[in-house]
């Protein structure tokens, strides 16, 4: 069950608050803001998908609340969090942000001092960002643009000259962050390898040792969608030009399955109109800004293939992967 434990509502107007300076504490409490409302939408009036994805969203912030902090103080960088800009990592950012102010308040709550005593204690997120892969030049916009939005202090391998493996590139991060015990990974049960992880689970023998976090394995690729776009934050653009999973700007192309010659009477049938309109500082106007591009590569693909979201089937998503030799 959702517990409100009595936090105020978020002050700010959330359809400006692209555009507003926001601290590290600042951007948690929306993010706490936007999971509280979703979980509060009636659920006489939610789709069944909508549902399903409240109760993934409860699932995720229990682990993180119950499970996970309990264990590693995420307020004293023993986790960090793994992030590329993709839709995966992305949701379970704004959900590790949403119980990170939650966590936050709690300890208040048990404190004698009022919240005007306190400050948040973070200044910015431990980030890992492995970038061997040449990256679209979209992506590394959007990348930067939610470094500073999300206060990530973002560790880049490139930065420190590449080597050729993922274990070595986090052996290299680890040594340059000896407090890091854990770190949050957003894979889901359906990626590739993904079907048998565990939530809380120790690295293979063969990689550097540190405690995966996965507290997002259950999620489908609907649940996704559907959190992300009620939540109102930016998405990279490349989903809305019909990716639907990131990889390499020389190994990923836009979904197959989103090719249209003609769009269909099915296809008009968007599954998350409701999620949209009840976002939180909904206007039609504030919706397309939230992805659209001024790239005329990608805006002539847009006329060519329908947007990411509209591809539901988990099997399908990774069609624009190519596989390398
Ligand atoms: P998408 O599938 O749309 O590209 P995603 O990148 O978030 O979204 P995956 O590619 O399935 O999802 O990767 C799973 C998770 O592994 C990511 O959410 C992220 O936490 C981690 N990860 C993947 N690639 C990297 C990378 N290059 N650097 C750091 N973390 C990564």
């Amino acid at each position: 069950m959702y517990i409100d434990i009595g936090i105020k509502p978020f002050p700010h107007t959330h359809n400006t608050h692209y555009e507003e300076e926001m601290t590290l504490g600042q951007i948690a409490e929306l993010c706490y803001h936007i999971t509280s409302t979703f979980l509060k939408l009636q659920i006489a009036s939610t789709t069944e998908l909508t549902r399903n994805t409240q109760e993934a969203v409860l699932r995720t912030r229990s682990y993180f609340l119950n499970d996970i902090f309990t264990q590693w103080d995420p307020l004293n960088s023993e986790i960090s969090f793994a992030y590329n800009g993709g839709k995966d990592c992305q949701v379970l950012l704004l959900l590790y942000l949403s119980a990170l102010w939650e966590h936050y308040m709690l300890g208040i709550c048990k404190s004698q001092y009022d919240q005007a005593y306190h400050n948040f204690p973070l200044k910015k997120l431990p980030t890992v960002f492995i970038n061997s892969n040449e990256t679209f030049p979209a992506l590394e916009s959007f990348i930067s643009m939610t470094v500073n939005r999300y206060h990530l202090s973002l560790y880049e391998d490139k930065k420190y000259g590449c080597s050729s493996d993922m274990a070595s590139e986090f052996e290299r991060y680890l040594e340059l962050n000896p407090s890091t015990k854990a770190i949050v990974i957003g894979v889901r049960h359906t990626d590739p390898f993904g079907e048998k992880l565990k939530t809380i689970q120790m690295t293979d023998s063969n990689w550097p040792q540190f405690i995966r976090l996965q507290p997002l394995l259950e999620w489908n690729l609907a649940n996704v969608w559907s959190f992300l776009l009620y939540s109102g934050e930016p998405i990279c653009p490349l989903y809305r030009y019909g990716y639907t999973s990131l990889g390499g700007v020389n190994d990923t192309i836009p979904n197959p399955y989103l090719k249209r010659e003609v769009v269909s009477d099915e296809d008009k049938t968007f599954k998350f109109q409701f999620e949209l309109e009840n976002s939180v500082g909904y206007s039609p106007e504030n919706v397309t800004k939230r992805w659209e591009t001024q790239d005329p590569n990608l805006i002539e693909l847009g006329e060519q293939y329908l947007p990411g979201w509209y591809l539901l089937e988990d099997f399908k998503e990774r069609a624009g992967r190519i596989k390398k030799c």
